[in-house]
């Protein structure tokens, strides 16, 4: 925290802190059912008729904070108006925010074994992030990545550096 911080700044900041321990928590779990995968990054591209991510807007909001700046035209875009729709933080076949990925990316593997638990997982981490969302008394959405993304710079507190670009929206 630092000084001059706003009310709302510290309630995100702390929302954050909170969601990241959640996501070791979520690392610690998963790791059993997290394996064989070859890291081709193929699930970060979202390919028109496969699965998408959806976020809680904690979630968006720890991606901006993870201060990675993107430029892509199709932040804030709805799901329907997107032709391709690879996440902006996808580096190659690398995540580019992997600290600060969400629940989505935590608990997602295209190898089915093992899909019951992990989805197990996904719902019960996404019910915590609801309860963070609740006790901090920050805004609340589930969203396509995108969209979500798009969504969170209009809830943010303006000190953040904003940093994603895209047109329609106006530099973080
Ligand atoms: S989970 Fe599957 S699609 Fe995703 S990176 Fe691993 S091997 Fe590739
Ligand atoms: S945040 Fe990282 S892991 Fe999640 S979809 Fe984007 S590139 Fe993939």
């Amino acid at each position: 925290m630092a000084t001059g911080d706003t009310p709302d700044m510290i309630r995100w900041e702390t929302a954050i802190a909170e969601l990241l321990a959640l996501y070791c928590r979520l690392d610690e779990e998963i790791r059993p059912f997290a394996q064989n995968c070859r890291a081709d990054g193929n699930c970060c591209r979202f390919e028109p008729d496969g699965p998408m991510l959806y976020l809680t807007a904690i979630e968006a909001a720890a991606m901006v904070f993870s201060g990675r700046s993107v430029e892509s035209a199709s932040i804030g875009q709805p799901i329907s108006a997107l032709s391709s729709r690879p996440c902006p933080f996808l580096d190659g076949c690398r995540c580019g925010i992997r600290k600060y990925r969400a629940i989505g990316c935590r608990t997602f593997f295209c190898n089915p074994k093992w899909e019951n638990e992990r989805q197990r997982l996904h719902e019960d981490y996404l019910i915590e992030t609801r309860l963070i969302e609740n006790r901090v008394q920050i805004s609340s959405f589930y969203l396509p990545l995108h969209e979500a993304l798009g969504e969170i710079k209009n809830l943010l507190p303006p000190k953040w550096k904003l940093s994603f670009q895209s047109k329609g929206h106006n530099a973080f």
